[in-house]
């Protein structure tokens, strides 16, 4: 079945989907299933468990749910169910991901205070634990682990122990660290963490998942109900009753993300989290050869993405060089950060530091085909 089928290998040097291995994409190509079976039912016991696992949650406090959708879902879902009647969402936000939070916040009209930091700095403890104090109705403290946009990692155990100080739960948007860099839901002061499958798992988009605490989730069976078919509680309840999602899962992509689970504790939790850091020297070596410049200062950023400032050079075309780039299969990604374009070079996936050097060969290429200078040029 898995025959010799070649794909072609693309190094995706975006933030995600991620290049996954060939073994992990031709899991998909299984018999057809009804998801309704025991026999898929006992393969996502299994996968919630190991979720679980990942963050070294303890199986008897610590649970997973899991959704159909991308990583999205995972932040619409925690804000919208587990937040009391009468009560507040405070938001810590210096990214793009934290805003998407305070736009769920105001789509589904709960009351929240979007409490923001500049983009290239960490946010300020004292003034969150200030916001705390004069706001005793704050019952939900929301954040990005690793603003995927910039780079930057947030000191998420500092601002676990203030909510649990002044008795928020805390949710943590985990997406780009999960199955990465190291996480301990518990010494963390994580409530609940979140991920899709296809960042840190390197997996295949459309599966997502939410890890925390079993009894939270259960305290919020009669909180305000405002979602139907993102509610954290009712697919909870329907996984522990019945050992099914609530409604169809995506099946293929499924038997994808067990398959990346075995990979992910073959390769083990350290030697994966140096692979990706290997991956991120190698850019950082790259950049620093060809002259160009990053946003965030590199000790605050969390090892898996670098944001580059546009060069001045009045030949610069991103999508020139992007196309040279892709023709010879590496993707590179643009983005805005604040008023200053940049692209990213993200260190996720099935890739290793060869990858990397061979990118940058490419890429030296492409600028030399532009007539772009070397090392670039910054005006300022
Ligand atoms: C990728 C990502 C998401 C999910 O984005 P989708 O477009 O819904 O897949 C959420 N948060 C962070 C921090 C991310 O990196």
């Amino acid at each position: 079945m898995q025959g010799n089928i070649k794909v072609k290998r693309n190094i995706l040097l975006n933030p995600g989907p991620a290049t996954t291995t060939d073994t992990v994409k031709m899991a998909q190509v299984v018999p057809d299933i009804c998801p309704r079976e025991k026999e898929f039912a006992s393969m996502m016991k299994a996968m919630r468990e190991d979720l679980v696992r990942i963050v070294h949650g303890d199986l008897n406090r610590y649970t997973s749910v899991l959704f159909c959708g991308s990583g999205t879902i995972n932040i619409d879902i925690c804000l919208n169910s587990l937040l009391p009647e009468g009560k507040k969402v405070l938001i810590v936000n210096n990214g793009a991901y934290s805003s998407r939070a305070a736009e769920i916040c105001a789509y589904y009209g709960l009351p929240f205070i979007d409490l923001k930091f500049p983009v290239d700095e960490l946010p300020d403890l004292d003034k969150i634990e200030e916001i705390l104090k004069e706001n005793p109705d704050i019952a939900l403290v929301h954040t990005t682990h690793h603003e995927t946009g910039t780079g930057i990692l947030n000191p998420v155990r500092e601002i676990g122990a203030l909510a649990h100080r002044y008795g928020a739960v805390f949710t943590v948007d985990t997406t780009s660290t999960y199955a990465m860099r190291p996480i301990d839901i518990e010494r963390d002061n994580i409530d609940f963490c979140m991920a899709s499958a296809q960042k840190g798992l390197m997996a295949m988009t459309g599966l997502s998942f939410i890890v925390g605490n079993t009894e939270l989730i259960q305290r919020s069976a009669d909180y305000p109900k405002r979602s139907y078919y993102c509610n954290l509680y009712l697919q909870y309840h329907f996984f522990e009753t019945t050992g099914e999602m609530h409604f169809t899962p995506p099946v293929q992509t499924i038997y994808a993300a067990r398959q990346a689970l075995d990979e992910y504790f073959a390769e083990g939790e350290e030697t994966k989290w140096q692979r990706h850091l290997d991956v991120f020297e190698a850019i950082h070596a790259g950049l620093d050869q060809l002259g160009f410049q990053d946003i965030i200062r590199r000790e605050l950023q969390a090892g898996l993405v670098v944001s580059v400032k546009y060069p001045d050079d009045p030949n610069w075309d991103f999508e020139k060089v992007h196309d040279y780039c892709y023709e010879r299969g590496f993707t590179i990604y643009p983005g805005k950060v604040s008023a200053q374009n940049t692209f990213r070079l993200c260190a996720l996936g099935a890739i290793t530091a060869k990858d990397i050097e061979e990118f940058f060969a490419v890429l030296e290429e492409a600028l030399r085909a532009h007539d772009i200078q070397i090392p670039v040029r910054y005006d300022k």
